[in-house]
Order: structure tokens, then C-alpha cells, then sequence
């Protein structure tokens, strides 16, 4: 099924800019998601045409290896068969009812089965929904408003998340939104990844008033960042003594980094969770869930609101649930594993002969190569990498048939479709687009 990518696919793309210019005229800069627009690395998006297992085809006709991966949803591949088909089925009955269906109660325990902080769950649309819903409901449980994020992780675009955010924030430098009342913000206090003290300090300086610690447990959306050991395990510890809610953003690293998310993973169990991405299985998903004490605030259990039209639409669930049986078989992610070892050694390899500075993280199927001096443990670390050089890779690869996200400040990632001979053409083009 793999072949190697051409060594130099001198990619024409005209329809891509053809498009892209008419794409402006009627869409805010072109596209309906800023990191989308490739402003980071200057230049036209690639417009996509189909996806089919690893590779992704553009308008004109050109393949890429793909390593974004619909933003993390695709750990799958694209279109795969059986989860087309159960959307296929499931969509002949009807697309969506406003009332309940059996389907949510089984998603709901395959939910509850994999992840080990969830006792009961609530279905949403976006990462961006679960994350805002799961910030009011550690309101709602503590009687407090203040929450604690950590600089650099990206939470969705919710009002309150937008401060010192990551990814397509920081991307643009713009680390504050335009249309976020001062007053939102002022509830929202940021913190050092991997620094317990600066956590400890803003505990110290709000006593009583800290609803949440909210954070990525592995962070994705400054690049991939893990844990120092004994970072979660302290944020844990605190929020326990100070009664305040630990909240993991496993938007990006559920069903990713082990079937349980980053707290399988390092064996610490927060109190609320928040879902995304792989989880709606390319179809719009999010979900949040904890404990059953906490969860019972939720309406119409209890008096925190929240809602939703589409929440729990059928084809939704039906792709989500396909997905996370598929992920569930034996084998899944020592196979991840394995693929982000070869990619993840092959990079550094490749950095080491051509004496580049470089710094690599990768935790199971997500990993960054950063084009920096390590190390790398907080957003401030990342903003020392080379630009120029992120561009030349950047390019280099996408003209050789390798599409990555277009900024350093975002993931790889890896799926069960993509083979060791995709990984090996992959390191053939960096070999010559790492310079
Ligand atoms: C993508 C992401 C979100 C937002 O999810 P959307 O579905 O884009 O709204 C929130 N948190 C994290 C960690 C993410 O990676």
C-alpha cells in the first residue's frame, strides 16, 4: 500500500493558490481555523482534495505524507473502511433527534471503561466546549472562580482560556484575543509548565479563591512538552490539599498516548477530564467527565448548566465509538510506539550528523522536533527556536511530499496507517529538508 515519497516533488500548487485567493474573499483570511492559513510560515495552505489512510492528496493532484493528522482525530488514518461504513449505516436512520438513544449510554461506558477519572460523562461538540463547561462546573463544585492555566497550553478559544495561550495563539504572537473583557481574564491565572512552584506561589497569593488547576498533561500546543517526573504528581498533591479541582485538558493526548490518556500513562488521576479530537473520530466530538460527587452538578442532575443541540449526534457517536473499539484491539499502541521510535530516532540522527542544534521530544505517537538547544521545558524554551530554519524544514518536507503542521509550536502526529516504509521516505526528505 506505501509507496515512498518522490524524492523532489517540485509541487506545483496553483489551483491551491487559485483557490486560496478566492477562499479570501468570502472567508476571514481564507480559512475557518487561523493556523489553517500557514501565516507562520508564510505562504499559500495547501488546499485538500482526499485523505486516504496515512496520505493526504491536494487539488493538484500532489500526495503527502501526512503528520497532522486532522489535528489529532485521525490516529486511525483517514477514511478508514469500518468507520465509514458505521457512519454510513447509522446515518440511514436519521442524522439527529434532540433525544436520547442507546448509542450514548454504550459510548458513554466505553468512555468510562478507558479512562480512569471518568465515573460519568457529558457529551459535547468541540475540545473548545467540553474545556469551557469543564472550567464551570470546578466553579460550580468549589463555590470559587479563580482557575490556574499554565503559559503556552491551548485550551480552545473560550473567553476565559484565551490568555497566554499556545498553538495558533502564539503562533500569531498574539497572546491575548481581541473581544476578551479584561475582567474575563483577570480570572485566569497563568502558571510555568513543569514548575510547581510558580503553582504553589499563585495559591499562596489567591488563598480560597482557586477553583481548578487546568492543564495539558502532556503539552501539545507549544510543540510537545512532557512532564518533568513529579510535576503531576505535585499539581495533584496541592490541588488536593487546597481543595481545588485538578482538570487534565486530554483533548490532544486522549486515546493517544495510552487507551487512557496521559493520566494512564503517568499514573495520575485528576478529577475531571476533558476530551476532544480522536474521540469523534474525525466527526465533532468533545466530552467531559469525573468523578460521579462532581459530575452531579451537571444538569439536570444539578444546577450547572450546559447544553447542546447536536450533543450526542448519532453519527457523531457512531464515528467515536468505531474508533475507540478499533484503538482498543491488541497491538494498537505498541505499534505507535514503535513507529514514533523510528521517526523520533531518525530525526535526531539525522540533526546529530549535520551538527544542528535541535531538541526532540516525543511521547508515544506525538512528538516535536524543535530547532532549539535543549532543554525544552516551558513555553519560554520554545520561543528560543530558530525560525528560519523551521521554515526551510517546513517547506522542504511539504515540497517533498511530507505535510506538518506549519509552526513549530504544534505536535506530530502519527497513525496506525502510517507503515515503517512511510516513516523511512520521511527521513529521506528531512534528510535533505533539515539544513
Ligand atoms: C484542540 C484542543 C482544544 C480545542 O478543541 P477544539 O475541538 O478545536 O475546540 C482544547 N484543548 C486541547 C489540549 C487541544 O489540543
Amino acid at each position: 500500500m506505501s509507496q515512498p515519497a518522490s524524492p523532489v516533488n517540485t509541487a506545483n500548487r496553483t489551483r491551491s493558490e487559485a483557490a486560496f485567493l478566492e477562499a479570501q474573499k468570502v472567508l476571514p483570511g481564507g480559512v475557518n481555523s487561523p493556523v489553517r492559513a500557514f501565516r507562520s510560515v508564510g505562504g499559500t495552505p495547501v488546499f485538500i482534495e482526499k485523505a486516504k489512510g496515512a496520505y493526504l492528496w491536494d487539488l493538484d493532484g500532489n500526495r503527502y505524507i501526512d503528520y497532522v493528522g486532522t489535528w489529532g482525530p485521525a490516529i486511525l488514518g483517514h477514511a478508514h473502511p469500518q468507520v465509514i461504513r458505521k457512519i454510513q449505516q447509522t446515518a440511514e436512520n436519521g442524522t439527529s433527534f434532540g433525544a436520547p438513544t442507546l448509542m450514548e449510554t454504550e459510548m458513554a461506558q466505553l468512555v468510562i471503561d478507558m479512562v480512569p477519572s471518568i465515573e460519568k460523562v457529558r457529551f459535547v461538540s468541540s475540545g473548545t466546549e467540553a474545556v469551557m463547561s469543564a472550567i464551570r462546573l470546578a466553579r460550580a463544585y468549589t463555590g470559587r472562580t479563580k482557575i490556574i492555566k499554565f503559559e503556552g497550553c491551548y485550551h480552545g478559544h473560550s473567553d476565559y482560556l484565551l490568555v497566554k495561550a499556545g498553538s495558533g495563539a502564539a503562533t500569531q504572537g498574539v497572546p491575548d484575543s481581541a473581544g476578551v473583557p479584561a475582567s474575563t481574564a483577570a480570572e485566569t491565572l497563568n502558571a510555568r509548565f513543569n514548575d510547581l512552584d510558580s503553582v504553589e506561589a499563585l495559591f499562596r497569593a489567591y488563598p480560597g479563591q482557586i477553583a481548578g488547576v487546568l492543564i495539558e498533561p502532556v503539552a501539545g500546543n507549544m510543540g510537545c512538552i512532557p512532564p518533568l517526573p513529579g510535576f503531576l504528581e505535585g499539581l495533584r498533591e496541592l490541588t488536593r490539599q487546597e481543595s481545588a479541582c485538578l482538570i487534565f485538558d486530554e483533548v490532544m493526548t486522549g486515546f493517544r498516548l495510552a487507551p487512557g490518556g496521559a493520566q494512564e500513562r503517568f499514573g495520575v488521576t485528576p478529577d475531571i477530564t476533558c476530551l476532544g479530537k480522536i474521540i469523534g473520530g474525525g466527526l465533532p466530538v468533545g466530552a467531559y467527565g469525573g468523578k460521579l460527587e462532581i459530575m452531579a452538578q451537571v444538569a439536570p442532575e444539578g444546577p450547572m448548566y450546559q447544553a447542546g443541540t447536536l450533543s450526542g449526534n448519532p453519527l457523531a457517536m457512531a464515528a467515536g465509538m468505531e474508533t475507540l473499539k478499533l484503538l482498543r484491539q491488541p497491538g494498537t499502541y505498541e505499534r505507535l510506539e514503535a513507529l514514533g521510535q523510528q521517526l523520533g530516532d531518525g530525526l535526531q540522527a539525522i540533526c546529530q550528523r549535520k551538527g544542528i542544534p535541535y531538541h526532540l521530544h516525543g511521547v508515544g505517537a506525538m512528538m516535536t522536533l524543535f530547532f532549539a538547544e535543549g532543554p525544552i521545558h516551558n513555553y519560554q524554551d520554545v520561543c528560543r527556536f530558530d525560525r528560519e530554519r523551521f521554515n526551510r524544514f517546513f517547506w522542504g518536507m511539504l515540497d517533498r511530499g511530507v505535510y506538518l503542521a506549519p509552526s513549530q509550536f504544534e505536535a506530530g502526529f502519527i497513525s496506525l496507517a502510517h507503515t515503517g516504509a512511510d516513516v523511512q521516505a520521511t527521513l529521506e526528505a528531512a534528510e535533505l529538508a533539515i539544513r
